[in-house]
């Protein structure tokens, strides 16, 4: 039996961070044992929102290309395997922007004036002028999606409604035409850890808010990052009592070195463990644990070809598919072909 189709994306909005690797990537990694998996880094989708401020969306995404390629690496040295899922660039499969101009015929404008992330995203960009593509982004996102006919999306809980709106949609396009050219598509719902913010275990640690580690920086300037860890404000001196559930080292402790997890937390409410010493520990197990990505990431910097040529084959197969799928959408749509016109 074929295996069921799991798609997903990313924006290529420069260097992803634990939080993409521990949330997401690893997720990612373990999927494509079992399912038959599509990736693809959504450069269009970088496009609906403003790198720094903008007033309409597409100004200052930074270097589009370059940030492309670097996902692509950021994904190949997380253990994303070209042999076993696809691996691609979204803008390099055109058929799904035809699909999303078919799908914006039949979106309701209210289910997109409804959508909370359309909200926060322009309170969040303080966006004056918010564009036709922010506000269409799901319709998009349903093109990414059914383009490729996916069964399942992997999501946490609260993002579970975009992937219903995609089923929606999908289902809107399979009654209206009388034939079911999509699948009931599904959130995959995944417990993943939340990581939080270097400021703060009530933080979530994101690019917007700069508290990140990436996962391209070397091991010393990742010791530098863990220094600036929130700790607990009352703990001053070392032989000072702590508190570790406000900790973000602690909170780390429980990712990267989870079996030394009890004596930490009762060394430091005793006071007999210096926020210091518990940082450099906590480095030690990071750096261990990030240093097979960096090998990785080493080996396909110096070999920008072989990344392209993955990206290259995973676009030729995203794109059969793609392409049989609009075949499909344009025969029960009626719109003419150039034999049947
Ligand atoms: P960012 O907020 O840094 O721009 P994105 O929103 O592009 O990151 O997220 C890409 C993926 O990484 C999503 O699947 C998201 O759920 C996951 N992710 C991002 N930040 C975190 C985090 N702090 N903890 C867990 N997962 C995260």
């Amino acid at each position: 039996m074929a295996r069921k189709r799991v798609t997903s994306g990313m924006r290529p909005t420069g260097s992803i961070h634990l939080g993409n690797l521990l949330g997401a990537l690893n997720n990612w990694v373990r999927l494509q044992e079992e399912y038959d998996c599509f990736y693809f880094i959504v450069d269009w989708h970088a496009l609906t929102t403003p790198g720094g401020g903008g007033a309409v969306g597409y100004e200052n995404v930074g270097d589009l290309t370059a940030n492309v390629h670097e996902m692509a690496i950021d994904w190949l040295s997380a253990g994303l395997d070209p042999e076993k899922c696809s691996i691609f660039v979204q803008s390099h499969v055109p058929e799904v922007a035809e699909l999303h101009l078919i799908f914006s015929m039949i979106t309701p404008l209210g289910w997109l004036e409804r959508n909370p992330t359309y909200k926060d995203m322009v309170q969040g960009y303080k966006i004056e002028n918010p564009s036709l593509g922010l506000l269409g982004y799901p319709t998009l996102q349903a093109a990414d999606i059914l383009a490729y006919k996916g069964d399942f999306v992997p999501v946490g809980k609260d993002q579970e409604a975009h992937v219903n709106m995609t089923r929606d949609l999908g289902q809107r396009f399979n009654s209206l035409f009388g034939r079911n050219v999509f699948p009931i598509t599904k959130a995959l719902l995944t417990e993943v850890p939340k990581v939080p913010g270097l400021d703060g275990v009530d933080k979530k640690m994101s690019k917007s808010s700069g508290n990140y580690i990436a996962t391209n920086l070397s091991a010393e300037d990742t010791v530098k990052k863990i220094r600036t860890m929130f700790t607990d404000p009352v703990k001053i001196r070392k032989d000072d009592p702590g508190h570790p559930d406000g900790c973000v080292v602690y909170a780390f402790h429980g990712i990267y070195n989870k079996s030394e997890l009890e004596p930490i937390r009762s060394e430091c409410e005793k006071g007999t463990r210096g926020c210091v010493d518990c940082k450099m520990q906590l480095a030690e197990k990071m750096n261990a644990a990030l240093e097979p990505i960096r090998e990785k990431r080493a080996g396909l910097e110096a070999d920008p070809n072989l990344v392209r040529e993955i990206l290259g084959a995973g676009a030729d197969k995203a794109a059969a598919i793609a392409k049989e799928t609009m075949r499909e959408v344009r025969e029960v749509m009626n719109i003419p072909t150039r034999e049947n016109v």
